[in-house]
């Protein structure tokens, strides 16, 4: 009944990450250097995200949403959110 080895890791899950309320305390970029990176705006940027409608989104796999949890977890003003395959919120 298993459908091998892509069965758990093919979920995908959808970073949005609000920039406007980054107050760049770094903190994502402390937990996951790879996706996150501080600019000259003094706000933080989402590696390979794509704007829409003033945020920024990607999509991620099942394999990076640990990274993307840690950095979620330790922005102070709660501004990256990651939705699951359904649309719900997890962070
Ligand atoms: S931790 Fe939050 S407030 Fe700090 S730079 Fe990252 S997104 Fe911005």
């Amino acid at each position: 009944m298993s459908h091998g080895k892509d069965s758990a890791s093919s979920k995908k899950y959808k970073v949005v990450f609000d920039k406007e309320g980054c107050i760049g305390a770094a903190a994502c970029v402390a937990a996951d250097p790879e996706n996150w990176k501080l600019q000259d705006d003094g706000k933080s940027s989402l590696k390979k995200g794509k704007e829409v409608k003033g945020q920024f989104e990607r999509e991620i796999t099942e394999e990076e949403l640990q990274a993307f949890k840690d950095a979620a977890e330790n922005c102070p003003v709660n501004v990256i959110h990651i939705f699951d395959e359904d649309g719900k919120r997890i962070i």
